[in-house]
């Protein structure tokens, strides 16, 4: 209690014990008429009683045993206890943030994932054991170093970008044979940013054979189906007018499996495909094969335009742009009623790239199915697909093939009014036409 009265009243006590001493010594000196000298004289002690304190604050301070402070010296006790609290305080908070620190430290370098820390110039601060495992660092050597020479080919490239927020999915590695990986990149602060890099190894086998399955099941059915479909062919409806119904079904029926296994295999192919063929895909002429193939279809039902505003070629595979294309093309004259109109057009963009589009005047797609609708057998109408020989894969085979082409699928809809789908091409995707120089 009393010393808690010493340590809140420091001041006050100390400059009262001043003014005693002094009155002392004043009094003390007055019957020899030498008050001077004893205040002098007092003044010299509390001088020396300051220093005193001073030296002690300051061996206290520089000393390596941290004691609690010397008490009841006033002033002087005050200061070093105000200090203790402050360094003890202190003491406690950073040993909370060392094992916090040490604490997430554990936890990233237990994770399964590599975790790299890198700054913006992309040179290594911090990486967990994954890391070391799945890019071949080593503790030792490689901080500081920049992060290139550890990535695979297409991840450098990826990083690269900028921004790359959009995540690498399935590189092989280059320092383990058999180890795909996945890269994310995620800025967290305006000078680091966090690469997580992930073992898809098993998710890609397992992909892989998926894949394998589709692709060898469509092949296996695809012999047996011929022949049936020759049988078929060859039986003629005339010698039992009684089955001719079942025959012409029989056969429809024939022509969907057929047509089934055929797009599986090609969405096989393309998905096996890593590039596509680098070819000149003369637009004029796949443009006039396309309207032709749409008047087939239409069989006069349809009113059917053409519309080239780009002169441009395309760069890339032309068995497979031709059979987008077509799907799209087929898609509108089958999903729009008789007498509609079919537009298919070549037009330039703003950014100097191209968009083929196909615009029809038919049923339209609700907005809720848009999002799904390039997904395998995604029907908006099973049964109007089906009616009309479609296989539910159209659509799918378009994402792919634009995808090989670094194009991507637009699709404008309205239920009722009609339906726009576009391909649209990069200005890298595109060739000057035959003749002519880029600039011309
Ligand atoms: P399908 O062989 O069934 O046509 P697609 O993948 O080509 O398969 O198309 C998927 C679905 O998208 C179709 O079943 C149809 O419902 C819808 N669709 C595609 N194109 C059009 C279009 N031009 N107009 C309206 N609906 C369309």
């Amino acid at each position: 209690m009393q010393l808690e009265f010493l340590r809140s009243h420091a001041w006050q006590v100390s400059v009262g014990r001043y003014v005693v001493l002094l009155a002392a010594a004043f009094v003390i000196g007055l019957p020899w008429h030498l008050e001077i000298y004893s205040v002098l004289v007092a003044l010299f002690g509390y001088s020396l009683w300051s220093l005193a304190n001073l030296y002690r604050l300051q061996s206290w301070l520089r000393s390596r045993r941290w004691r609690p402070p010397p008490e009841d010296r006033g002033v002087w006790s005050d200061i070093s206890s105000h200090v203790y609290t402050k360094v003890r305080t202190e003491r406690s908070q950073k040993r909370r943030l060392i094992a916090l620190l040490r604490a997430f430290r554990e936890a990233a370098a237990a994770l399964p994932d590599g975790v790299v820390v890198l700054t913006k110039g992309r040179s290594i601060v911090w990486f967990n054991e994954a890391a070391t495992r799945l890019l071949g660092l080593n503790s030792l050597r490689d901080r500081r170093k920049h992060v290139d020479p550890f990535l695979p080919a297409l991840a450098k490239a990826w990083i690269t970008q900028e921004p790359a927020q959009e995540p690498l999915r399935d590189v092989p590695s280059t320092h383990s044979e058999n180890l795909r990986l996945s890269f994310r990149l995620i800025p967290y602060s305006p000078e680091h940013m966090l690469l997580v890099v992930r073992d898809v190894t098993p998710l890609a086998r397992l992909e892989q054979v998926r894949r394998d399955f589709v692709a060898n099941v469509s092949h296996e059915l695809r012999t047996p189906l011929t022949v049936l479909h020759g049988y078929l062919e060859m039986l003629e409806p005339e010698a039992s007018p009684q089955l001719a119904p079942v025959l012409a079904d029989l056969r429809g029926q024939s022509r969907r499996m057929t047509q089934i296994v055929e797009d599986l295999l090609t969405l096989s192919r393309l998905e096996a495909q890593q590039a596509p063929a680098q070819d000149r895909v003369p637009m004029r002429a796949l443009l006039t094969s396309l309207r032709r193939e749409a008047e087939g279809l239409s069989q006069g039902r349809h009113s059917i335009h053409l519309v080239r505003t780009c002169e441009a070629d395309l760069r890339g595979s032309t068995d497979y742009l031709h059979s987008a294309f077509s799907n799209l093309v087929s898609n509108a004259v089958r999903y729009t009623p008789e007498g509609g109109r079919i537009e298919i057009s070549w037009q330039a963009t703003k950014d100097g790239g191209a968009r083929f589009s196909v615009a029809d005047t038919g049923y339209g797609i609700p907005a809720e199915h848009l999002p799904r609708i390039t997904e395998r057998f995604y029907r908006v109408s099973t049964s109007r697909s089906r009616e009309t020989g479609g296989t539910g894969l159209g659509l799918s085979i378009v994402k792919h093939v634009l995808q090989l082409h670094e194009a991507h699928l637009d699709i404008e809809s309205e239920v009722g009014v009609g339906s726009t789908f576009s391909c649209v091409f990069s200005r890298e995707r595109l060739l000057a036409p035959q003749g002519m120089t880029e600039d011309a």
